[in-house]
């Protein structure tokens, strides 16, 4: 179908970037399990290598079900393009790859996912890349740590899991007003409750794995252009905006405008990092994607539902939900994310580790395991797995020290999912 503006987000979660097979009419999206493409003679292969004209070569690039995903969640997020890769953080790498070089930096938002704290503070660092963490809401502290060498600004969306939602609109002013790119992992909002590139975005990442998936079977990652940024307004983006050696020196900007930074992902992020997405995870993710707006309706109403019961329990310190009227970002998330607040939330259990510790065992519909954006309700103890890695003071800039849990709440009856709470709380506290 086109994707016609005028269509809703349910309709385009199932329709956009499909159409019937044109080899056999199949209704559903074939998985294209192929890896390369027949030319059709040798000038057609020849326009394809020099990006004169845009088809199917070789499944590292581009494969026809993934090519279907691409579109998909681009018309999703209201962007230009998109690019599938094997992972979020993948999709992290990609996103930076065409903006850094050795000695550039990123200046990202204290509070993120762990792992992206992990791979933005250390692992880039062997690219010659840096990142200097600063407190998004402190503007002015955003404005000043930008200097002459930072090449994008980067932050969730609603925050992995700290119970954080970000002003992306005001974070975006700063950015613009600095000439560079704000990109925004949208994992944990999807575009359903979030659409970045609306507030002011230029990249948007995501992680597949979690909700746009939806029910934990693959990972995944995509990164959509908003198609806005300028690339050639100076020479800080000469991977976008100067001669590129390997394409006899052709200028991704120049000759592809809006679509540059997409072209660039699949070109040459793609052919040479080799982060590729494969056809059956694309699959699954489009699957996923057809029931996304009624997953996180449900996902946002649980949890609502459990973070007030747990909010109004004894046994619980606090809860950190921007749902809550309690949450110092609940006025940021009624103006910003007015469909809800999403589905994670943390809260600090009386009596600190040890009881943290009971109480992921003793749960029994809670799963204990290191996702989220799962139909099904998981827990996680955040010190002890996903932010270990972290020093003391990271794990409390990112909402997870030693008494805190965090809850992806899933899509199951919200009353067996408190009682769950309730037998746990009993345990842990008793
Ligand atoms: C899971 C996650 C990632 C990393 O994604 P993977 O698919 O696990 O590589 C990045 N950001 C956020 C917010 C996540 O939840």
């Amino acid at each position: 179908m086109t994707d016609a503006p005028t269509h809703g987000f349910d309709t385009l979660q199932i329709h956009a970037g499909a159409k019937p097979d044109p080899a056999t009419g199949a209704r559903q999206t074939p998985i294209y399990q192929t890896t390369a493409y027949v030319f059709r003679d040798a000038d057609h292969a020849a326009a394809l290598f020099n990006l004169q004209e845009v088809g199917f070569i070789y499944s590292r690039l581009t494969n026809p079900t993934v090519a279907v995903l691409q579109e998909r969640i681009a018309t999703l997020e209201g962007g230009v393009g998109a690019v599938c890769c094997s992972s979020g953080h993948a999709a992290q790498i990609m996103a930076l790859f065409p903006l850094m070089q050795p000695g550039c930096n990123v200046v990202a938002s204290t509070r993120l996912y762990g792992g992206t704290v992990t791979q933005l503070s250390q692992t880039i660092k062997r690219f010659g890349w840096e990142a200097k963490f600063v407190d998004t809401d402190d503007l002015d502290a955003v404005a000043a740590a930008i200097d002459e060498n930072t090449r994008a600004v980067f932050c969730e969306s609603i925050a992995n899991p700290g119970g954080y939602v970000t002003d992306i609109r005001a974070l975006a002013n700063v950015s613009d007003a600095a000439g560079i790119p704000l990109i925004v992992d949208n994992t944990s909002a999807t575009p359903y409750l979030c659409n970045p590139i609306k507030q002011g975005a230029t990249l948007v990442v995501h992680s597949t794995t979690k909700y746009l998936t939806g029910n934990g079977t693959v990972t995944g990652g995509c990164i959509v252009d908003s198609g806005n940024f300028d690339w050639s307004a100076n020479d800080k983006f000469p991977s976008l905006s100067a001669p590129e050696p390997a394409y006899h020196g052709l200028k991704f900007h120049e000759t592809f405008g809006g679509l540059a930074f997409t072209f660039h992902g699949i070109a040459i992020g793609l052919r040479d990092l080799g982060m590729t997405m494969n056809p059956q995870a694309a699959h699954y993710t489009l699957m996923g994607i057809e029931t996304l707006s009624l997953r996180m309706q449900r996902h946002v109403e649980n949890a609502e539902t459990v973070a007030t019961w747990l909010e109004n329990d004894d046994r619980v310190d606090y809860v950190t939900y921007a749902g809550l009227p309690s949450s110092p970002y609940y006025d940021r998330a009624k103006s910003c994310y007015p469909k809800g607040a999403g589905g994670l939330f943390t809260f600090a259990v009386k009596g600190g580790y040890d009881a943290c510790v009971k109480l992921v065992n003793a749960l029994e519909i809670f799963s204990h395991v290191a996702n989220l954006g799962d139909t099904r309700s998981l827990i996680i103890h955040s010190a002890s797995t996903t932010h270990r890695q972290l020093s003391p003071e990271q794990q409390e800039a990112a909402g997870a020290g030693p008494n805190v849990v965090r809850l992806s709440i899933g899509i199951e009856d919200s009353k067996d999912l408190i009682a769950d709470l309730d037998q746990a709380l009993a345990k842990a506290c008793g």
